[in-house]
């Protein structure tokens, strides 16, 4: 029997790759569900090629323009509110949260929910809403969370069959970003074509510019602390150029295991999809070693990278402090993509959200939502003022 798989944000790049991952085991699974913002060249090519029974877009003229162009073939979503309820009236047996931001925070409770798997390529929702999707994650056994994230899904392999008491602490690794090598005195004015060419993944914009403030890197510390039920001092940061390692897992007695991969995120999905089986790699996804002939190590230069410790603060604030982060950082980067911000911009209006923000506890969905979009409407405000 083959499994059906809906796919959230297919035509970034996750999707794109989850989508890749799919095509090389047609008789294994089957797409029924492709969710986009709006109906682009992909996602024709991906209805035409993977033949999904409904599709949500979430701009209504694309919707409008999809249903003249299929038919009664496939059913078409639309809507701020609609993503939720088209993933639920799909059901798929496995969920891909591959967009970006919050948009499918719904549509994982509710797979969750009914006991289904979801694969989270999608970091920002356990960073903001954690505490939230654990517990309804602990609340239905059935259920399964498996990171797609290529840190969390390296930590997810080297602990299974381990105990959570014989972990002594994460070691998160990061190639550096692009701006590794870069001296701070050029970061003023740096522009969008240096900050964006990431040189290990290639990835949409927005974590782009994450990876190279390395706010990515503090988003994962968060998401880690979420997944492994971790303190967040016990979770390592290591620049790691190389990128071969995808992060560590170091146990009680000093020992330490690794997962170890070529850097191409079909990897860490196609782990995701089919847990706990392995299935066989395509051609040329093997690492060479040889050719590597070394790996390399080194701390992150906190000074340089200021968002990695506003990225702590908030995980040791903890309640809604992390929601409150993500939130401005999206703002603060999408203000920078636009020209409207400098880079180094970027941590001080979080910084500067943050300090106006007095972290709850135990909050609801709804109240997520509201303090998510405040932090919104402040960072927004900020960089309006610049
Ligand atoms: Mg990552």
């Amino acid at each position: 029997m083959r499994k059906s798989v809906t796919v959230l944000g297919s035509t970034g790049s996750v999707g794109i790759n989850t989508l890749k991952v799919i095509a090389s085991y047609a008789e294994r699974f089957e797409v029924k569900g492709l969710a986009a913002g709006s109906q682009t060249g992909i996602l024709r090519e991906q209805i035409d090629a993977f033949r999904p029974s409904d599709v949500y877009v979430l701009d209504d003229k694309s919707a409008a323009e999809l249903s003249t162009a299929y038919g009664k073939k496939l059913k078409v979503w639309t809507g701020q509110n609609g993503l939720t309820q088209f993933s639920s009236a799909v059901g798929s047996d496995i969920l891909v949260a591959a967009t970006s931001g919050t948009t499918a925070l719904g549509s994982v409770i509710e797979t969750l929910e009914k006991g289904r798997k979801v694969a989270l390529a999608n970091k920002e929702i356990l960073v903001v809403a954690g505490a939230l999707v654990m517990s309804v994650l602990r609340a239905h056994p059935e259920a399964q969370l498996i990171p797609v994230d290529s840190e969390h899904s390296a930590i997810f392999q080297c602990l299974q069959g381990q105990k959570k008491e014989s972990v002594q602490k994460l070691i998160l690794t990061s190639s550096g970003g692009p701006l590794r090598e870069v001296p701070p005195s050029e970061f003023f004015g740096i522009s969008k074509e240096r900050v964006i060419n990431h040189p290990k993944w290639k990835m949409g914009p927005k974590i782009s510019v994450d990876s190279a403030t390395l706010m990515n890197k503090g988003l994962e510390i968060i998401e880690a602390a979420w997944l492994f039920d971790l303190p967040v001092d016990r979770i390592k940061v290591l620049i790691h150029p190389e990128a071969v390692i995808h992060s560590m897992v170091e146990f009680v007695d000093a020992s330490v295991l690794a997962q170890l991969g070529v850097t191409d995120m079909r990897l860490p999905i196609q782990y995701a999809l089919t847990y706990p089986e392995r299935w066989q790699a395509e051609e040329g996804m093997r690492v060479d070693f040889a050719g590597l002939g070394k790996l390399t190590f080194a701390l992150p230069d906190r000074k340089k990278f200021p968002c990695l410790d506003i990225a702590y603060e908030a995980a040791k604030c903890s309640g809604t402090a992390p929601c409150v982060l993500s939130a401005a950082d999206e703002v603060a980067v999408h203000a920078y993509l636009e020209d409207k911000i400098s880079f180094l911009d970027i941590p001080r209006i979080i910084e500067k959200v943050m300090s106006r923000h007095s972290p709850l506890k135990n909050v609801d969905l709804r109240k997520i939502q509201e303090i998510h979009q405040w932090a919104v409407e402040e960072a927004n405000r900020l960089c309006l003022a610049h």
